[in-house]
C-alpha cells in the first residue's frame, strides 16, 4: 500500500506527538528536507492507512509522519532527524505482516520502503542478486526466474510482501522444508542504524566467516535494530518443474504418522503441506467442487512436491505415495501434470481465502517437532471445542510449522476475548509439545509474553543488552518484540 503524496505537509492538529508541537513542527521541517515534500504525508486521512499491518489484535497508534524515502541517504537522513528530536521511528514494508510488528506508535515516524523497489544487480557468474527493501517478492522471483535462476523464499503474501519485510521477519513459506527461511537465501546487508550511519553486514562470496554474523544478527530483527536499505541475495538454479502427490487421511495422526515416516525415509520433497477437515470442506464450499472428486471430507489431506529433476521427482512422490499407504491413507494420487498440480496447490492457498467467508480470520504461527504435529492439530480441535468458535489448521507439514486460524465474528467483544484467549492456548500447546511460538511470522505486538516466556530471563537480557548497544534511545519500533 503506498499512498500518493499529495500535499506540503503540515503538523496535523489531532495527531499525538512524542514531542512539543515546536518540536513537531522542527521535526516535520526537516523530514521535508530529509526526503522532500511528494514523499512525505502528514494527512491523518493518509497516514491512517498506514497505522496497522494485517493483525486485528494488536496494538497501534497514530503516526505523527509518514515517509516514502527513495534512497539510502534519505533513509539516514530520516533517522538523524528523528534522533534528534527523540521521536520513534517504525520502519514498514507493505504492511502484511501477521503480529503488528509494522503497526504505529502515537507520534512515531513510519517509514515506509515500498519505493525503494530497485533489482540493482543479478550476477549470473556467482547467483546472487543486490535489491532494494522494497522490492516486492514475486517481482524479484519472476525476474530471476526469466534468468534460470531462483530466489526460494516463497511467504504465500508473495505478490504483495517486500524483501524488507521479508528479511525483517525472517519470512518462511511453502518451500522450506527443501530450502530454509529467508535467512537461508542472505549474504549481506546495508542497515541504516539508529546513530544514522550506515552499515554493511555480510560479503558476496559464497563462503565467509569474518567477525560476528551481523546479518543473521538483523535478519528477524522486526525492525527494531535499523532500517535495511539494500540486500544481497543468494540465489539458486531454478528448479525442474515439480511431480505432485496427495493423500487422503480418515484421522490426523495418520497423516502426522506419513509424514515422520518421510523425514525417517529420508525424502527432501520441496513442499509438503497439510489441510485438516474444516480447511478441506471451506474450501470446498468457497470453490463448489471437491478437491478429491466425491466422497467423504477426510480429516486431513497431504500435498507434496518434489521439483528433483525428470525421472528423480516422480520416484521421490512414487516414495511418498509409498509412505502415505503404509500409514493408512485412504486415497492417494501422483501427477506429472502441471496444471493437476497446480490445482492442487491452489486448494492449499485458498484456505485463509475461504475461512474469511465465514468471519474474521486470525492466523496463528507455531511450529512443533514433526513427530508431534498431530498432537498440535489435536489441541486445536480441543481448544475450538472450548471456547466454541472454528478452528481451521492448515501448515508446513514438512517442517511442522502451522498454522491454525481462528475465526470469528470481530464486532462480537466475547468472541474477540474467545479468539485471543484461543490464540494464545494454541501457542502454549504448540511450546507443550517441545515447539516454538512463531515459525515465521514473528512476535511483534502480540507474542511478547510467549517470547519471554520460551527465551527465559538470559536470554531476554542478552536481547536488550544488543538493543542497548545499537539503539541506545530506543527509537526503533518502541515496545514491539520484547519490554526494554
Ligand atoms: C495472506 C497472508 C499470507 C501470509 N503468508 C506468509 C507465509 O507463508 N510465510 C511468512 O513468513 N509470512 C506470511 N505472511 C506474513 C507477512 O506477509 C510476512 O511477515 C512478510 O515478510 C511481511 O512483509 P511486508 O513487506 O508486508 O512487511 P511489513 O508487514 O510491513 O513489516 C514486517 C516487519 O518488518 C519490518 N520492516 C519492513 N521493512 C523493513 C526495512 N526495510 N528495514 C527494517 N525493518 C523493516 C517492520 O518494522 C516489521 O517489523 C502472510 C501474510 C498474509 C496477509
Amino acid at each position: 500500500m503506498d499512498a500518493t503524496a499529495t500535499s506540503a505537509a503540515t503538523v496535523p492538529t489531532d495527531a499525538p506527538t512524542a514531542v512539543s508541537p515546536n518540536g513537531a513542527s522542527t521535526l516535520i521541517d526537516a523530514l521535508r528536507a530529509a526526503v522532500g515534500p511528494d514523499q512525505l504525508q502528514t494527512d491523518p486521512d493518509i497516514t491512517a492507512a498506514y497505522s496497522r499491518d494485517m493483525m486485528p489484535l494488536a496494538p497501534s497508534g497514530i503516526p505523527l509522519a509518514v515517509v516514502f524515502p527513495t534512497d539510502t541517504a534519505q533513509v539516514a537522513a530520516v533517522v538523524k532527524a528523528c534522533a534528534a528530536a527523540g521521536v520513534p521511528i517504525v520502519p514498514r514494508g507493505a504492511g502484511s505482516g501477521l503480529t503488528g510488528a509494522a503497526n504505529a506508535v502515537d507520534g512515531a515516524v513510519t517509514v515506509v520502503m515500498t519505493r525503494m523497489n530497485r533489482i540493482l544487480e543479478i550476477d549470473e557468474g556467482n547467483r546472487l542478486a543486490v535489491v532494494q527493501p522494497g522490492v516486492v517478492n514475486l517481482d524479484f522471483r519472476t525476474e530471476v526466474e526469466s534468468r534460470g535462476l531462483f530466489y526460494a523464499p516463497d511467504p504465500s503474501s508473495y505478490d504483495w510482501c517486500t524483501i524488507g519485510g521479508n528479511l525483517n521477519t525472517n519470512a518462511g513459506g511453502l518451500c522450506c522444508v527443501k530450502y530454509g527461511v529467508t535467512t537461508d537465501a542472505v549474504l549481506g546487508l546495508e542497515v541504516v542504524l539508529a546513530s544514522g550511519e550506515v552499515l554493511r553486514t555480510g560479503r558476496r562470496t559464497v563462503k565467509g566467516v569474518a567477525g560476528y554474523d551481523l546479518t543473521k544478527l538483523i535478519i528477524g530483527s522486526e525492525g527494531t535494530l535499523g532500517i535495511i536499505t539494500e540486500a544481497t541475495l543468494a540465489l539458486r538454479p531454478k528448479p525442474a518443474a515439480p511431480c505432485t502427490m496427495v493423500a487422503a487421511f480418515a484421522d490426523t495422526e495418520s497423516a502426522g504418522a506419513a509424514v515422520s515416516a518421510a523425514i525417517r525415509a529420508g525424502l527432501v520433497p520441496s513442499l509438503l503441506e497439510i489441510m485438516d477437515a474444516t480447511c478441506i470442506s471451506s474450501v470446498e464450499a468457497y470453490t463448489g467442487s471437491s478437491i478429491l472428486g466425491d466422497g467423504d471430507t477426510p480429516a486431513a489431506i497431504l500435498i507434496g512436491q518434489s521439483d528433483a529433476g525428470p525421472g528423480v521427482a516422480r520416484r521421490e512422490m512414487d516414495e511418498l505415495e509409498r509412505v502415505c499407504a503404509e500409514a493408512g491413507s485412504t486415497f492417494l494420487y501422483v501427477t506429472d501434470d502441471l496444471a493437476e498440480g497446480r490445482l492442487l496447490l491452489q486448494a492449499r492457498r485458498l484456505v485463509l481465502t475461504s475461512l474469511e467467508v465465514l468471519g474474521t480470520w486470525l492466523t496463528d504461527d507455531v511450529s512443533v517437532p514433526r513427530t508431534e504435529m498431530a498432537k498440535l492439530i489435536h489441541a486445536c480441535s480441543e481448544i475450538a471445542n472450548d471456547v466454541d468458535l472454528t478452528i481451521g489448521v492448515v501448515g508446513h507439514a514438512g517442517d511442522g510449522n502451522m498454522h491454525p486460524t481462528i475465526v470469528y465474528d470481530a464486532a462480537d467483544p466475547d468472541q474477540v476475548r474467545r479468539a485471543a484467549d484461543a490464540f494464545g492456548r494454541i501457542l502454549d500447546a504448540g511450546r507443550a509439545l517441545g515447539g516454538t511460538v512463531t515459525g515465521e511470522h514473528g512476535i511483534g505486538r502480540i507474542k511478547q509474553d510467549f517470547l519471554a516466556r520460551e527465551a527465559g530471563p538470559v536470554a531476554m537480557d542478552v536481547h536488550r543488552a544488543i538493543k542497548r548497544a545499537l539503539d541506545p534511545q530506543d527509537l526503533f519500533n518502541p515496545g514491539s518484540m520484547f519490554a526494554r
